[in-house]
């Protein structure tokens, strides 16, 4: 057992049924939106939590008890996927080997972190990525070793799990305080986090509406992506429940109308939005992801007079982001 596994454990009398704590569901008491609640995934105990966190526990899992010496990932010098996945491999004195893109490099706290945990970093022009991946993978395994791959952003059925898993925690929270939400927000990238709740919705057979704000992707891509991450993961996973297409695309809500700039591009509309987050709730938002998700949602609310119902809204965390762009 690491670290990370005992300070997440419960106590035993406290213990969901994986054996984990749930992250803290809050009400933020909005005047305008009394039902509003926030699933503090950003307050996940391990190296200022997250999605990234939560799905990392899971690749962890398999590295454990698999036959693994070394990490490989990549991600840019914000990416907080590969903050958490340096803290992990560190903990393990695992080395562990990101592959950067040149255009997205310059010095942040996540880097600055990274650089503190000891990776091993690469950094090429983005249309090299790909291949350096590869040559790395290569060189590892022709030296004998025996690397664990994940892709950016915890991409794949891995991580779905993680936010399948992050599903039931929310029926669990709903079933103990007698409380159904009626939709539930997020920010939604590379869209594991959102095919991993669709799955969850899928296989209780839930009715409520999940809405995934986009970061950056436009439709249709943004939403074909996580189409095919929950399709993946039924055909792997669950070929027998027999969930069709037509099931999976009537729950797969993918907004593209808040990504402003894409990535890491800020406007005055989404920093406005953090700075009152902070004074009327004290919770911190990024403008890369949990800002304009949270734009988003206070916008469709809004628009659609939801106001009255029951809404919760994903925290997915990116602290280090917050300090780079809000404090600077
Ligand atoms: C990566 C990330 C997301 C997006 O998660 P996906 O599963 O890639 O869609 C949202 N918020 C934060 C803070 C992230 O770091």
């Amino acid at each position: 057992m690491f670290t990370e596994n005992i300070r997440w454990r419960k106590m035993v009398d406290m213990r969901s049924s994986d054996g984990f704590y749930p992250s803290p569901v809050i009400c933020l008491n909005d005047k305008e939106i009394p039902g509003l609640y926030v699933k503090r995934e950003d307050m996940i105990p391990y190296s200022f939590g997250g999605n990234k966190a939560r799905k990392a526990l899971l690749f962890f899992k398999e590295i454990d008890e698999g036959d693994y010496d070394c990490v490989v990932t990549y991600g840019s010098s914000h990416s907080n996927h590969c903050r958490v996945i340096a803290n992990m491999s560190a903990a393990r004195k695992m080395p562990c080997y990101l592959i950067g893109p040149a255009e997205v490099s310059d010095t942040t706290f996540n880097s600055r972190l990274m650089d503190i945990l000891g990776v091993e970093q690469t950094i090429v022009p983005v249309e090299e990525v790909s291949d350096t991946i590869d040559k790395k993978l290569a060189e590892l395994k022709s030296a004998g070793k025996k690397p664990y791959f994940i892709a950016g952003g915890g991409h794949g059925n891995t991580g779905t799990q993680a936010y399948v898993d992050c599903y039931e925690e929310i029926r669990e929270f709903e079933q103990t305080n007698g409380i159904k939400f009626d939709y539930i927000f997020f920010a939604s990238g590379t869209g594991t986090t959102q095919a991993g709740l669709v799955c969850g919705q899928l296989l209780n057979n839930d009715y409520r509406k999940i809405v995934g704000i986009s970061i950056a992707r436009k439709n249709p891509r943004g939403r074909d992506v996580v189409l095919s991450s929950i399709k993946e993961y039924f055909n792997e996973c669950y070929p027998e429940k027999g969930i069709t297409s037509e099931q999976i695309e009537e729950k797969t809500i993918f907004l593209d109308d808040y990504t402003g700039d894409g990535y890491g591009k800020d406007s005055n509309e989404i920093k406005s939005i953090i700075k009152d987050s902070l004074i009327r709730y004290g919770m911190p938002l990024d403008a890369t992801y949990t800002g304009k998700a949270f734009f988003g949602m206070k916008e469709y609310i809004q628009k659609e007079g939801i106001e009255d119902k029951n809404i919760l809204f994903i925290h997915t965390g990116g602290t280090p982001l917050f300090f780079d762009e809000i404090i600077g």
